[in-house]
């Protein structure tokens, strides 16, 4: 049981000292993400996807149908 982490002390430590937001990253994090400002290690600022709502969704969808 030792080994599992829980997820919740990693968010937490990611708010407050130099972990990747990703839990069990290793990696430092250099980079803080613009959109969530949320620090993550240069591998995972690219990788990792915010939640989106379906509203932006479907402003986006409309976008696309009123271009065509
Ligand atoms: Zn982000
Ligand atoms: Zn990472």
């Amino acid at each position: 049981m030792g080994s599992v982490i829980d997820l919740n002390d990693w968010r937490l430590n990611s708010m407050q000292g130099p972990v990747c937001a990703i839990a069990g990253c290793p990696n430092k994090p250099t980079n803080q993400c613009p959109k969530c400002s949320t620090y993550y290690c240069f591998e995972h600022v690219k990788s990792h996807f915010h939640m989106e709502s379906s509203e932006d969704r479907q402003n986006r969808y409309d976008d696309i149908n009123r271009i065509r």
